[in-house]
């Protein structure tokens, strides 16, 4: 059986008809830059992540670089972020000429460890030169927001998440003694996602998101949009070209409204490949570690709160890179995300970050290994998938 890590083609055929008909309609109407589609989605992304805001922009990437660029992030500052991610989370804080600080992962969460923040920010001469913290919400669960914004609000250091695999996901803070679910990307001064087609909402081509329930950093954003253009070529800061294309808008706008049901089917399927694993025996022989969903129990009296949307269902295996490559053989697709934690990376060898051991990271890179989630993936499909991984440790 072949089973592809992502199948696109399975998600646009119930809704080829709607999309095609987003897209002739964006067509006809010769407003191609800016205008109804952008605004339109603007404020349906706004609504779904509960934020004052939302500005469309050219890539998650840009979501990142315009955000740093509107907090005036420069040469020689430091964002604290995660090393575990994908590179456009430290690229963004590069390409400015400032430089990452990196804070160990939580072996569990993959995500950023809020105490080992803590513990570099106890440094005062090292926070004094820290111009942002960068959590990022790995595979599409939330990091543990409320120690990072406690620690960040003591220090007035400004948050931007990067929500680029977490559109949707809820966290649960806690306000005057009671739980209150806040989406991804609502919570920092800046949200930042991404609409490159394998994100949980993906678009036909690149496009992103900025967040913000600031009126001025939202004001700020829209102005760097446009290379600081505030009103017929008088530019007032220097910014870039990174609008959102109205084709992209129009076809995210179709989109959005199956999003609620496509983060339920990957939330059921990573729930059938738990109980598969463990099943099969693989979880207690110590074989297979199965992501695990933090927020879940919080969630348990509320049906339907997305604590979790599994962008991606990572474990973690014995003998990764052996099993990748049996599976990948038997065409099923797999993938390893990330295998070179950032600090690791030859574009940054000269850091003296490059030099940290930064060992949860580095395991982490070493184990994990990413299983087909979407929401179309079929029960069969799951449990051969299941099934071939047992005969890999059993043969
Ligand atoms: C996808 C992704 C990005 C970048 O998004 P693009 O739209 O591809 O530029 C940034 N950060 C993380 C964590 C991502 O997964």
């Amino acid at each position: 059986m072949k089973i592809p890590l992502l199948d696109l083609k399975a998600q646009l055929d119930p809704i080829r008809d709607e999309i095609m008909a987003a897209i002739t309609a964006t067509v006809d109407s010769t407003c191609y830059i800016m205008g109804p589609q952008i605004e339109l989605f603007e404020k349906n992304m706004a609504d779904y992540c509960g934020t004052g805001a939302a500005i469309g922009v050219s890539s998650g990437t840009d979501a990142l670089l315009a955000s740093l660029m509107a907090l005036g992030v420069g040469r020689d500052d430091l964002v604290l972020t995660t090393p575990y991610s994908f590179f456009a989370t430290m690229g963004s804080i590069l390409r400015l000429g400032a430089r990452p600080v990196f804070a160990d992962i939580d072996p569990v969460t993959f995500n950023i460890d809020p105490a080992k923040v803590a513990a570099l920010l106890a440094d005062s001469s090292l926070a004094a030169r820290v111009k942002a913290i960068m959590p990022v919400h790995l595979f599409g669960q939330c990091a543990d927001m409320a120690p990072l914004l406690k620690i960040a609000g003591e220090l007035h250091i400004p948050v931007v998440e990067d929500a680029a695999q977490a559109i949707g996901a809820a966290y649960p803070m806690t306000v005057d003694g009671a739980v209150q679910w806040q989406k991804a990307g609502s919570m920092g001064l800046y949200g930042c996602f991404s609409f490159f087609p394998s994100k949980n909402l993906g678009g036909m081509g690149d496009g992103g998101m900025v967040v913000t329930n600031s009126d001025k950093m939202a004001k700020d954003l829209r102005l760097i949009r446009v290379h600081g253009d505030i009103s017929k070529y008088q530019h007032t800061v220097v910014g870039g070209n990174f609008r959102l294309d109205a084709m992209q808008a129009a076809i995210l706008n179709v989109k959005l409204l199956h999003l609620p049901k496509w983060h339920a089917a990957r939330r059921q399927n990573a729930t059938l490949y738990n109980a598969l694993f463990k099943d099969a025996g693989l979880v207690e022989a110590g074989y297979v570690a199965t992501p695990q969903a933090v927020y879940q129990d919080a969630a348990a009296a509320g049906e339907g709160v997305d604590y979790h949307i599994y962008n991606q269902y990572v474990i973690r295996v014995k003998d990764r890179d052996a099993l990748r490559d049996y599976l990948l053989e038997q065409s099923i697709g797999v993938a390893v995300y990330y295998p070179i934690p950032l600090h690791k990376q030859k574009c940054v060898a000269d850091l003296a970050s490059s030099r940290l051991s930064l060992p949860v990271s580095e395991k982490a890179a070493a184990e994990t290994l990413a299983l087909p989630i979407y929401p179309e993936l079929t029960s069969e499909m799951q449990e051969y998938l299941v099934e071939r991984i047992r005969a890999f440790y059993k043969k």
